[in-house]
């Protein structure tokens, strides 16, 4: 009796700690299930690692592309399906000018329901006689995202190809740009999109920077929240992450909160 006492108050302190880090739902725009992290956890348990974040959405995109398609299968109603072009790690680095890349692409695209390209990178500008064109054109033409991990210059480049193009733009600046070139591309292109994995500079004394804080403002529904699972390690870090993200999430208006949490998200992507 003792031993089923003491479990049962473990189980209940377990599930109480649960629903505490559950209670605001989050849309991640920026998970990987590459080759790595699938080789010790498998979908299912996945989906779990994010279920358990309270992660309620995610884009979702690997290297190599079929075990999106994994994760999807577990849980079509978490996993939002992004297209990465990269076959293996490998192709990070020449895939902008490969047309086998490209081919590869064109023959997926119809494999899932995808709902966008990427996550991909292009730095510092794509060359002439990239792909990028093309791949624009696809989305175009099949109204899919791109998750772009460029410098502000390739997000002109996108526009320039596309004027109605679905551009997030991942790490609100692709790792290599100001808080303030973030803010004159989100005002030069109101359609742009960006998600927050990975961004420096965002949080400042616990709460959110002022630069930041207008842009959310400038920006209501465009920004999103990302974790960026690009190795393993991140896969443990998700639920420290989220609980990061409500820490600062709590500190905006409310209704603030709510879109960048999870209402973007749904409206995006539903
Ligand atoms: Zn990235
Ligand atoms: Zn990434």
């Amino acid at each position: 009796m003792a031993g089923a006492a003491v479990l049962s108050a473990t189980h209940d302190l377990k599930t109480g700690v649960a629903a505490a880090t559950r209670r605001r739902p989050l849309f991640d725009a920026h998970i990987h299930y590459n080759a790595e992290i699938a080789a010790i956890l498998r979908p299912d348990a996945a989906i779990e690692r994010l279920r358990d974040a309270g992660i309620v959405r995610a884009i979702v995109s690997s290297t190599p592309d079929h075990l999106t398609l994994d994760a999807y299968a577990a849980a079509p109603d978490l996993v939002i399906p992004f297209l990465r072009p990269y076959r293996s790690h490998a192709d990070r680095g020449g895939w902008i000018t490969n047309r086998d890349v490209l081919a590869e692409v064109e023959r997926r695209l119809d494999k899932a329901p995808y709902r966008g390209i990427g996550e991909f990178h292009i730095n510092p500008l794509a060359p002439q006689g990239s792909i990028l064109p093309r791949l624009v054109q696809l989305a175009g033409e099949r109204r899919l995202w791109i998750l772009a991990h460029v410098s502000a210059p390739v997000i002109e480049q996108i526009y320039a190809l596309d004027a109605d193009a679905r551009v997030i733009w991942a790490h609100a600046g692709g790792l290599v740009e100001t808080a303030e070139t973030v803010a004159a591309h989100m005002a030069r292109y109101p359609q742009l999109v960006i998600e927050l994995s990975l961004r420096s500079g965002l949080v400042e004394g616990g709460g959110v920077a002022p630069v930041w804080l207008g842009i959310f403002e400038m920006a209501r529904g465009r920004v999103l929240l990302g974790t960026d699972t690009w190795i393993n390690s991140r896969w443990d870090e998700l639920m420290g992450e989220a609980d990061d993200a409500r820490r600062w999430l709590a500190t905006l208006p409310p209704a603030l909160a709510d879109e960048i949490a999870v209402e973007n998200g749904r409206r995006l992507f539903g």
